[in-house]
């Protein structure tokens, strides 16, 4: 029998949970949004205000050399956190979506001709949508869309078909476009779904084609190995793997680090100023200009540890375990239409659904009563909602944290939309 050791264990290091909303026990199911904070990063934020706050590779005194020294440890677990090896670097960002401006401005700037190609993927979060929208148009390039299987597939809507992308990539091969970017989330924020990445990045490698890997969904749920998938580029954000706001990262490959012109520019990046002229720090700090996010580096880091001591596997298994059993749920109600993968093998535990005749917005309003914390509306997809033919959703996801009977709650609170509004 399988064992799935965090089964609600963990609440007790979540302060949050202990408080209530509308006179019930907060169950937060809004994890695709962010997640809450352990006490151990909340502590490890407050120490260091509190005993190390200081700037970073600036100062020649104990304090500074203290907070460069937890900074710079923070890049090292990260980068192992996942997978990076002699391969790339790891920068410093405030998120997925700086991250992934960082790419398009300074990468994309210097690396997309006019009649370019950009692949995207129906299912991609504006963060990772409207940046190549911006980059193309500024650049005379053009965005084509991977699209996702067909509505009436009997395994459900939303699976990226690897067969696709190779006639997209030989399409273009044939008539002679360059594409000079695919990217992909490698979980669906909507969907759940989780797509082969290490094969897609195989295959638009074949045609020459570098690749993105959005994983500001992927990064809290399950491992990350970036030397084994060959990305060129991945992005994530701290706020999701319960560490602080304003923390993110972009791992780059060492071939696209060479292609790439500084970001932001100023304090931090530079090697020698002259009056006309500069010349530039060495990665990462080439791409960090500015004093940096130091205390939310190390709430971060200490987030990272606290996972780590859990188990990545222990996590995901956890997560499978909810999210078998909220899909057994769906299928008793006929009024409930849920999106995404069928085949729970292929999903995380990201479920969005609509109850039939009631509004996504009545939905969560019903259920914050209960304390219940779900999210309503369009999650950042409005390309791939439209595709699924609606304007909104409510999106239940799960953290370490949740438990059946909180799922099970949420579907009895489902009965009280029914009376209310049908
Ligand atoms: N991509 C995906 C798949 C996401 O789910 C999100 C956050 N909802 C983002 C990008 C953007 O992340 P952030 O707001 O932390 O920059």
């Amino acid at each position: 029998m399988k064992n799935y050791p965090l089964l609600g264990e963990v609440r007790d290091d979540f302060p949050i949970l202990k408080r209530e909303i509308n006179g019930h026990n907060l169950s937060f199911l809004d994890n695709a949004s962010t997640t809450q904070k352990p006490k151990c990063v909340i502590d490890a934020m407050v120490n260091f205000y509190s005993n190390h706050n200081s700037n970073v590779s600036r100062g020649i005194y104990k304090l500074a050399e203290e907070a460069t020294e937890m900074y710079e440890n923070g890049r090292e677990r990260i980068s192992k956190f996942i997978g990076a090896k002699d391969s790339g670097k790891i920068i410093f960002s405030r998120g997925t979506t700086d991250s992934i401006n960082l790419v398009a401005s300074s990468w994309g700037s210097s690396n997309f001709k006019v009649g370019d190609q950009i692949v995207v993927t129906e299912m991609e979060h504006h963060s990772n949508l409207v940046p190549w929208q911006l980059a193309a148009k500024d650049l005379g390039a053009e965005l084509i869309y991977w699209p996702i299987n067909n509505i009436n597939d009997q395994s459900g809507i939303g699976y990226l078909n690897l067969q696709k992308l190779e006639e997209i990539l030989n399409d273009s091969k044939k008539n002679k476009y360059k594409i000079g970017l695919l990217t992909v989330t490698a979980v669906s924020n909507v969907l759940g779904t989780i797509n082969p990445i290490k094969e897609i990045i195989k295959i638009a490698h074949a045609y020459g084609v570098p690749v993105l890997v959005d994983a500001a969904q992927a990064a809290g749920r399950m491992s990350i190995d970036v030397s084994e998938w060959d990305c060129d580029f991945l992005a994530f954000s701290g706020h999701k793997l319960y560490g602080p706001t304003g923390i993110g990262v972009l791992y780059v490959k060492n071939e696209r680090l060479e292609e790439m012109k500084p970001y932001q520019s100023g304090g931090g990046m530079i090697r020698e100023v002259d009056r006309q002229t500069s010349s530039w720090a060495e990665v990462p700090q080439k791409f960090e200009a500015g004093t940096p996010p130091v205390a939310e580096v190390y709430g971060f880091d200490i987030a990272v540890d606290y996972l780590t001591k859990l188990g990545m596997y222990e996590i995901f298994e956890h997560e499978l375990e909810l999210t078998n059993h909220a899909m057994k749920r769906f299928s008793e109600f006929e009024d409930l239409e849920v999106y995404g993968p069928t085949e729970t093998n292929f999903r995380s535990g990201v479920l969005s659904f609509n109850l039939r005749n009631v509004h996504p917005h009545d939905v969560a309003e019903v259920l914050d009563e209960s304390g219940i914390a779900v999210r309503a509306g369009h999650h950042c997809t409005q390309v791939l909602h439209k595709r699924l033919g609606i304007s909104s959703s409510v999106r239940m996801s799960f953290g370490i944290y949740n438990n059946i009977s909180e799922i099970d709650h949420m579907f009895s609170k489902l009965d009280r939309c029914r009376r209310i509004f049908e």
